[in-house]
């Protein structure tokens, strides 16, 4: 009988028969969602042969939702998702109108799933503006909860506003406002702890992946005590906690100024012949530029809420755009994670059969490697990447390829699975 996923000592314990809710999502959500569960179910069927299955249960939310119970997120579906701990999902509209949350940021919320997780790969013949899309291949971790995006703002002219602005100006003595009677204010929180929970994951990641890199990118340069301070605590938890498997640049100054160049540069040496992770840090603007100047120096790359989101689709971007980029939200310590896929709803295009799946695809791929089961994840990914490679494509890579075929959604999903081939994925 399936069951639930559970955590013990920190552990995700994972049924062979497991349950797993899923939101098909508004839009285009219905079409993606069925041409990815017929990828999933055929892709554990050919690996386990019917030795582990998923058993899918829908959770409603969104228009569906509201249509049937009148609520956009439902306590139910709430309550589902904290207690089966990983879920998928497909976009959701963000209803329109005051006091309404936004459904993805209210699940990230009570879920509290600090990591928003983005693997930018590229997948061979896949459209792309830049002349080597190959040398793309990294991780973002992008911290979900904190940051100028927890939604702490004033609108000018109201009375919170007002009386922030009066507090900064008597009690500190700030006397930056223009006019503050029309000034909006907002806060940017950054904390210590939720630092380095996120820049903990990132490491971790770093480590059980095998990756040379992290790259803490930041604007410390301007904002000192929140940016700068993000960039401090995660130089500070790599010495302190994975100084034997890390060398950070931070490390490498400290080196250079006490002892010189020479000895900087031979412990760095050491480092790299130990085959010490580096981790470096890089500030946001430039790290825009470098990513697309030499995107193979990045790996794992941590960073906060605001320039997460920003550097997510910019190099989502380099890939294929936002139709094949996967993504999860994640809470690494309670095991908490809704996988999804990264675009909108496209309304226009609701029915119509037309629009790519690879990014939920790709995004249950992901589930499943979370769940350790990583053959399936690596049998849906090769044949993903073949089907993209025969040019068999949906409408947005038909229409940037040449000689390419056109498919549907079901169809694309179809010429997946016609690709699976089970001898080409290691059995653990
Ligand atoms: P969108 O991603 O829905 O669409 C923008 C354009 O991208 C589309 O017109 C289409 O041309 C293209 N596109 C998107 N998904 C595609 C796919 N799978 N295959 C091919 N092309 C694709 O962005 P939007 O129009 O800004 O947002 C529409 C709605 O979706 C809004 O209500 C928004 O709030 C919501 N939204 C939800 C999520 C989410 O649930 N995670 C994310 C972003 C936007």
């Amino acid at each position: 009988m399936a069951q639930k996923l559970s955590m013990q000592n920190g552990k995700l314990i994972v049924p062979d028969e497991v349950i797993i809710p899923f939101i098909e999502g508004d839009g285009i959500g219905p079409d993606i969602w069925k041409a990815s569960v017929s990828v999933f179910n055929q892709a554990v069927k050919q690996v386990y042969d019917g030795k582990r299955k998923v058993e899918w249960k829908e959770a409603l939310a969104g228009e569906k939702a509201f249509r049937e119970t009148g609520s956009w997120m439902p306590e139910d579906t709430m309550n589902t998702f904290k207690e089966y701990l990983v879920a998928i999902k497909g976009p959701l509209t963000t209803p329109v109108g005051g006091g309404i949350r936004s459904l993805n940021v209210a699940l990230r919320q009570e879920l509290d799933l600090f990591v928003c997780l983005r693997p930018i790969q590229y997948f061979e013949e896949t459209p792309s503006p830049m002349r080597h899309p190959e040398k793309v291949d990294m991780v973002i971790f992008r911290e979900n909860t904190e940051d100028i995006y927890a939604g702490i703002e004033f609108m000018a002219g109201s009375e919170q506003a007002s009386k922030i602005i009066s507090f900064l100006e008597n009690e500190l003595g700030i006397k930056k406002f223009k006019n503050s009677s029309n000034t909006s204010i907002g806060v940017k929180p950054v904390s210590k702890d939720g630092s380095e929970r996120l820049i903990k994951s990132a490491i971790q990641y770093a480590i059980e992946h095998h990756k040379p890199s992290v790259t803490i990118v930041h604007k410390g340069n301007i904002m000192k005590f929140t940016e700068g301070a993000f960039k401090n605590w995660g130089y500070e938890l790599a010495e302190r906690e994975y100084s034997d498997v890390i060398y950070t640049w931070n490390q490498w100054e400290k080196t250079k100024s006490t002892q010189g160049e020479a000895a900087a540069k031979l412990e760095m040496e050491a480092a790299l012949k130990a085959n010490k992770i580096i981790m470096k840090d890089v500030i946001a603007d430039n790290f825009l530029q470098q990513a697309l100047l030499a995107p193979q120096d990045y790996s794992v790359v941590a960073t906060l809420n605001l320039n997460g989101d920003y550097i997510s689709d910019a190099l989502a971007a380099q890939v294929g755009g936002i139709g094949i980029s996967p993504g999860a939200n994640i809470n690494f310590n309670t095991g908490h994670a809704v996988f999804e896929a990264t675009h909108g709803t496209a309304p226009r295009f609701a029915n119509t059969n037309t629009m790519n799946p690879s990014s939920l695809i790709l995004s249950g791929a992901m589930m499943f490697e979370y769940l350790g089961w990583n053959e399936v994840s690596t049998l849906i990914k090769n044949a993903l990447r073949e089907a993209i490679k025969s040019k068999k494509v949906t409408i947005d890579f038909y229409n940037l390829m040449e000689g390419a075929t056109l498919l549907k959604t079901n169809e694309f999903a179809d010429e997946i699975i016609s690709n699976f081939c089970i001898e080409n994925v290691e059995m653990n």
